[in-house]
């Protein structure tokens, strides 16, 4: 079962009440913690393609490319579904690196804003399926939508790696709503061979920007109750490997 159903009825609940609840972020609002409900009719969305430059990312043993490469590939592909809908930003349109620092700098100076990181990821060779990491609260639903579309769009095969709540510099320190996103592993050759064509790497970019779409349209509605805030540091370099 695959969620068809959801979005039909989200629509449906915008038009016949018109308390989403969530309030707008236009005017400039900025939280350090997210704790808040999650955006809705917010007009820019920032792209960020993982890696870059010196930073290849994951090679994945036996990939047909590295995750650089690939991220920028599946930056360009959302921001191609979602151009007309809102203002499209991207953190690099090409083969340059930034600082992770840099990106938040960049997600933190658009109020308007929510931010979607794209990655690839890596690990033993059974693991397979999207995955989407969020810390902020105004971020969850966001997150579980766009993990929900993945899902859909993957094949059963490829499982559903699902949502995990983690403190990373692209989850924390954004004072605007932001995600990441690892859209496959390059290290599951199953997997692998199926992001090799183009036609999934655009279903996968049509499930994202739907995703998107969907929460400017009804903020945090049918998403269930919001998690608890966490009133953590700012993320680090020293934190972890990102
Ligand atoms: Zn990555």
């Amino acid at each position: 079962m695959k969620h068809v159903t959801l979005l039909p009825a989200c629509l449906a609940a915008v038009v016949l009440f018109s308390s989403c609840q969530a309030p707008s972020l236009r005017g400039g609002a900025r939280s350090q913690y997210g704790d808040r409900p999650g955006p809705k009719g917010f007009s820019t969305v920032i792209v960020d393609a993982g890696h870059g430059g010196k930073d290849p990312g994951t090679r994945g043993r036996g990939a047909f490319d590295c995750e650089k490469n690939l991220a920028l590939d599946m930056a360009r592909r959302v921001q191609s579904q979602l151009r007309g809908s809102f203002k499209v930003l991207m953190t690099r349109s090409s083969d340059t690196f930034v600082d992770l620092d840099e990106r938040v700098r960049i997600a933190s100076a658009r109020p308007d804003a929510v931010l979607v990181s794209l990655h690839f990821n890596e690990g033993p060779r059974r693991l397979a399926g999207p995955e989407t990491y969020y810390w902020r609260v105004d971020s969850f639903s966001l997150a579980r939508r766009v993990q929900r579309n993945l899902s859909a769009a993957a094949p059963v095969e490829c499982g559903n790696r699902g949502l995990v709540r983690r403190r990373l510099r692209l989850t924390r320190n954004p004072t605007i709503p932001c995600i990441l996103v690892e859209c496959g592993y390059l290290t599951s050759p199953s997997e692998c061979s199926l992001l090799k064509g183009t036609a999934y790497r655009d279903k996968l970019a049509r499930a994202i920007a739907s995703a998107i779409r969907e929460q400017a349209a009804c903020g945090d509605a049918g998403m269930g109750p919001l998690p608890k805030p966490i009133y953590a540091p700012l993320s680090s370099s020293h934190d972890r490997r990102e």
